[in-house]
């Protein structure tokens, strides 16, 4: 972009709201994935729907591309500029427009963070459930449909949004979905957005679904011996109809790492994590004594049930930092972490290969994940490139396997840089009309070129 194309831009974004600074620039190339940074050429805040559909409107006429980012914790690459142009960042936009308590609803401008959007709705008892672990803004998380420890009883982002505005590259800033909870009403674009990672347009606000803050909770933490054994559990919990609220396995390395570094009373073996909400107390304490019998059954080791608040909360911080705590662990070690997800019949058949292949392969990995939507991530560490390369050939082969068992490149980190290879192989002929809607929707490709598609869409091409 030469000098003139930024003057312009500052007359139209504001002159406030651009910057060139290397600091700037530097603070938005790389987001929390193994992927390069890649630096944008200017850093431009939206403020309004309006100013970026104006923003747009000028970027598609001079071919510029834009690459919205939320506050950059995605771990695909998502957010990487990663063919220069405007690097448009939505981290200023964090009112909450309205909370229509009656309709448990609640309209907020994109670049909120949900923990701080939860924060706020408190003093209503409400609260948007998705939980992503980092404080992600809802914005990256629509574009995402990032999900997290408690989608497997309240659903994902997709399913906990009702209406948003949407700026287009053409410069037209349009309304998807109501704010009725059933919507017949034409094609579904609302859910064409979600989930389409800042390539289609650009989410300048949302009306999102809330939920009352449960009265009641517990946590049930159950450690096998097998890892066959956690994942049966896994599968025996979800059919059981005891509708956890929270169903987390996490590996034998993590709950000693937890246990050393955070103090948390967990045995060295794959363990479950279970939190289950209700407004009785006799429904709780009934649920955690059906699900110490069903793990007894399974040939649980160790079974504790706490409805202790803070010592719930203490397990979910250090379900939270478990990454964190493992990077500590490692000291001199690059991670990256992977995401799959499968039905989940075939999440033992997924988490046995994982361990065939750590076996095979040599490699240190860990695993976590959301085991309730059959949902895990492995970690990778890596110290140089021929580990690295390692990682990404075991990484390259848990994806192919997911996609066979009937799952998905991404359960919730999206497809960014780093899945769009296997696109082809998930989604076959379809690939294509998502070719033809991104075609129709940006011709021009401005929209965070270089994501989701195999081939890497230029702006202008
Ligand atoms: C420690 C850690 C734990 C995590 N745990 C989880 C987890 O449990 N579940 C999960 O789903 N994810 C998880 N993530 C990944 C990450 O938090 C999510 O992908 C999240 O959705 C990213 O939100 P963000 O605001 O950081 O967006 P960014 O990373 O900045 O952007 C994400 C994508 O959204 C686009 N985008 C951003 N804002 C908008 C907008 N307003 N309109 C259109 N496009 C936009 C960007 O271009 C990009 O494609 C984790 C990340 C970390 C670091």
């Amino acid at each position: 972009m030469d000098i003139s194309l930024i003057k312009q831009l500052a007359v139209i974004a504001g002159e406030e709201n651009i910057s060139t600074n290397q600091a700037d620039i530097d603070l938005h190339a790389s987001d929390e994935s193994h992927h390069p940074p890649s630096p944008a050429e200017v850093v431009v805040w939206g403020r309004s729907g309006q100013q970026i559909a104006e923003v747009l409107k000028f970027a598609n006429a001079h071919r510029i591309p834009v690459t919205p980012w939320g506050v950059g914790t995605g771990l695909e690459g998502n957010s990487i500029p990663v063919y220069g142009g405007i690097l448009l960042s939505l981290e200023k936009m964090t009112r909450i427009i309205e909370i229509h308590a009656d309709d448990f609803q609640v309209t907020v401008e994109p670049g909120i963070g949900h923990k701080d959007l939860n924060a706020q709705l408190a003093r209503y008892g409400l609260f948007f459930p998705p939980d992503p672990g980092a404080n992600a803004t809802i914005g990256g998380m629509l574009a995402n449909n990032a999900a997290g420890i408690r989608t497997v009883k309240y659903g994902a982002s997709k399913d906990n949004v009702l209406q948003m505005e949407v700026a287009l590259a053409d410069g037209r800033l349009i309304r998807v979905g109501s704010r009725s909870i059933k919507q017949a009403s034409g094609y579904d674009l609302l859910h064409l957005f979600v989930g389409s990672e800042g390539t289609l347009g650009i989410i300048t606000q949302a009306t999102l679904k809330l939920v009352p803050v449960p009265s009641l909770m517990s946590a049930v933490v159950a450690s096998f011996a097998t890892v066959e054994d956690a994942v049966e559990a896994v599968v025996a919990v979800r059919g059981s109809g005891l509708d956890p609220a929270a169903l987390e396995f996490i590996d034998a390395e993590h709950c000693r790492l937890l246990h050393e570094a955070e103090g948390v009373d967990l045995l060295p073996y794959p363990t479950l994590f279970m939190e289950f909400h209700a407004i009785h107390e006799s429904t709780l304490t009934q649920g955690i004594s059906m699900v110490k019998e069903l793990c007894e059954d399974l040939g649980a080791i160790r079974i504790q049930g706490t409805t202790d608040h803070s010592e719930r909360l203490k397990l979910w911080r250090a379900r939270h930092h478990s990454l964190e705590i493992l990077k500590r662990a490692m000291p001199g070690y690059k991670f990256f972490v992977m995401d799959v997800a499968v039905p989940i019949s075939q999440y033992p058949a997924l988490i046995n290969y994982v361990e065939e292949l750590r076996a095979q392969f040599n490699v240190p990995v860990t695993m976590i994940g959301h085991a309730g939507d059959g949902n895990v991530h492995v970690e990778f560490p890596y110290q140089n490139q021929a580990e690295f390369e390692r990682a990404l050939e075991c990484d390259r082969l848990i994806v192919k396997r997911a996609i066979e068992l009937g799952g998905t490149a991404t359960g919730e980190h999206g497809v960014g840089i780093g899945k769009a290879e296997f696109m082809q192989q998930e989604h076959g002929a379809a690939l294509d009309v998502m070719r033809a809607i991104k075609q129709t929707l940006d011709p021009n490709g401005i929209l965070n070129p270089g994501k989701i598609f195999p081939e890497a869409i230029k702006p202008g091409t």
